[in-house]
């Protein structure tokens, strides 16, 4: 039996991740690194590995141009197909890939974390898969720029609707020290965000952050993204190396 099973959300999306040099030099290179990079030219590729509870999901790539999580979550495929972890894990390794291919923030003029309510937008797309999933959670890994907003390693969170969001920041941040930057409802300081707009669908949701230069990959900030998913999963009792 196959350990994952990789398929397409959305076709209009497609890039080829071999032309963004920073991106290729960073990744280690293995038989399911390219599989799921090839099936980019396709589209935003989600891969499902596991099965039975917890159902949560990661997410990476919102922000083409934030590479670190994005190599981060290919490691991340790698080692859950090697281990037997409880519980099934959904990656979208890169949402975005033809903005990952340009090392670019918006799509098609857009901020995908902007957009999540608007109907046909991608982030959109990935709510509706989200729900149709019935997923416990869902967190979505981003870089941001030194001196930038937030500009710091942290986490985003919120109380309500889902108490459990707020919940999953602290657990994050006893390992990580991440800083929990937690809002009182979801969605309130702006619109849109793949995290806020899963909290208000009732699905507990957090947006981790690590600082890195846009385009580039930071010493050190592929791991510490790496960490924030361990420590992620590690709140479902998921847990690998
Ligand atoms: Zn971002």
């Amino acid at each position: 039996m196959e350990p994952y099973k990789l398929q397409i959300i959305s076709k209009k999306t497609a890039g080829n991740l071999q032309e963004n040099h920073i991106f290729l030099e960073n990744l280690q290179k293995n038989r399911l690194t390219c599989k799921i990079l090839d099936s980019a030219k396709e589209g935003t590729p989600l891969i499902r590995i596991g099965k039975g509870s917890p159902k949560i999901m990661l997410t990476a790539g919102i922000h083409g141009n934030e590479l670190s999580p994005q190599i981060a979550a290919l490691l991340l495929a790698q080692k859950l197909t090697e281990g037997d972890a409880k519980g099934t894990v959904y990656l979208i390794p890169f949402a975005i890939p033809f903005a990952t291919m340009k090392s670019s923030r918006r799509f098609k003029g857009f901020d995908m974390n902007r957009t999540a309510f608007k109907e046909g937008s991608l982030s959109n797309e990935i709510i509706k898969v989200a729900r149709d999933l019935k997923l416990d959670s869902l967190a979505d890994f981003h870089a941001t720029n030194p001196y930038s907003n937030p500009g710091v390693e942290s986490i985003f969170c919120s109380k309500k609707p889902c108490m459990e969001s707020y919940k999953i920041a602290e657990h994050i941040n006893k390992t990580t020290k991440s800083k929990i930057i937690c809002h009182k409802n979801a969605g309130t300081l702006y619109k849109g965000a793949l995290e806020d707009e899963c909290n208000l669908s009732n699905i507990p949701a957090v947006t981790c952050e690590v600082v890195s230069h846009n385009g580039k990959v930071d010493p050190g900030s592929y791991e510490r993204s790496y960490m924030q998913m361990r420590t992620y999963m590690g709140y479902f009792g998921i847990e690998i190396e």
